[in-house]
């Protein structure tokens, strides 16, 4: 027995026989002591609701519980993980909901009482996908007061990169313009069953009440997606669709012959505000007349 009373993880995956499947990014982490140091990552479960996305045979779910989580709700794909789910469920009555389904799919917000932080060991194929969507929500405070999340390491790397390096996206734009985001450690491919390919790392990214810099959510992120599209390019003929590019960049004391990927975050959004302000200036359109 474990100390929460419940089997090793080792004996649940035999038990019901949870035989990890690729398709479903399944690496599972078997250590509890691994999971417990995630779990303390994400602050102060206690006074919260943790929203948990793929929690597989419950390594990490048993971990948020006994740390304290007020509440876990955890979401997952795959039905041959709900029997061990369930008997987690029976040993901390109340505490536990378990929803089975596609995370990309599911709004489980009903389900969760604020204040509310996000720990997963995310699916590979689908973390970014998440992160994107829990950073981009229609309006700023977001239903989450941290993220605590696992993700290859290299992707961890362009979450929180500065200006002037390889790593420095879209991501790290995205992420760091309203939220603060760090690597809090790595792990090994070997702690996970089966062992994946590359090295983990998981990133905490903790929200700001209003975003670092002004700038209009929609405009910056065509910005920025504009100019890292064509990254290797000067701004000056990345950012041409935005009309008259040099003008625009000038405004923002931005020099026309940079890159994106040496431009700071303020920097984008004094862009983003410039693209605003030309765009209020203008005349508005004369109304079509019906037909
Ligand atoms: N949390 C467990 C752990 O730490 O050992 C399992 C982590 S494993 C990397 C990812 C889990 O996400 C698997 O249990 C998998 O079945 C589940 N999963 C994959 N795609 C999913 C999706 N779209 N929605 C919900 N769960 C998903």
């Amino acid at each position: 027995m474990s100390d929460d009373g419940l089997p090793p993880l080792r004996e649940v995956i035999a038990t019901h026989g949870l035989a990890a499947r690729k398709a479903l990014g399944q690496n599972f982490l078997l250590d509890l002591n691994l999971t417990a140091k995630i779990a303390r990552r994400a602050g102060d479960i206690g006074a919260c609701d943790v929203l948990e996305i793929g929690p597989g045979p419950g390594g990490l779910t048993r971990a948020l519980l006994m740390e304290g989580a007020r509440h876990v709700v955890a979401i997952e794909r795959d039905a041959r993980c709900l029997p061990a789910l369930t008997e987690i469920a029976a040993a901390y009555p109340g505490r536990l909901t378990v929803i089975e389904g596609d995370a990309l799919a599911l709004d489980p917000l009903a389900r969760l009482t604020p204040p509310i932080r996000v720990v997963a060991n995310l699916p590979y194929n689908v973390g970014t996908e998440l992160l994107v969507r829990w950073l981009t929500p229609p309006s700023w405070p977001p239903f989450w007061q941290s993220l605590t999340l696992m993700f290859q390491k290299e992707v961890a790397e362009r979450i929180v990169a500065a200006p002037g390096s390889k790593a420095y996206g879209r991501l790290s734009i995205l992420a760091q313009w309203r939220a603060n985001a760090r690597i809090a450690f790595e792990l090994p491919a070997r702690a996970f069953t089966p062992p994946p390919k590359v090295t983990s790392a998981v990133v905490q990214l903790d929200r700001l009440e209003a975003p670092r810099f002004p700038a209009d959510a929609a405009t910056l992120g065509r910005v920025v997606a504009l100019a890292f599209g064509q990254r290797r390019k000067m701004l000056r003929a990345s950012l041409r669709p935005l009309g008259d590019a040099e003008a625009l960049l000038a405004e923002a004391g931005i020099p026309p012959t940079e890159r994106a990927e040496q431009v700071s975050l303020e920097a984008f959004c004094r862009l983003s505000r410039a693209v605003e302000a030309r765009a209020g200036a203008r005349p508005p359109r004369p109304e079509a007349t019906p037909g």
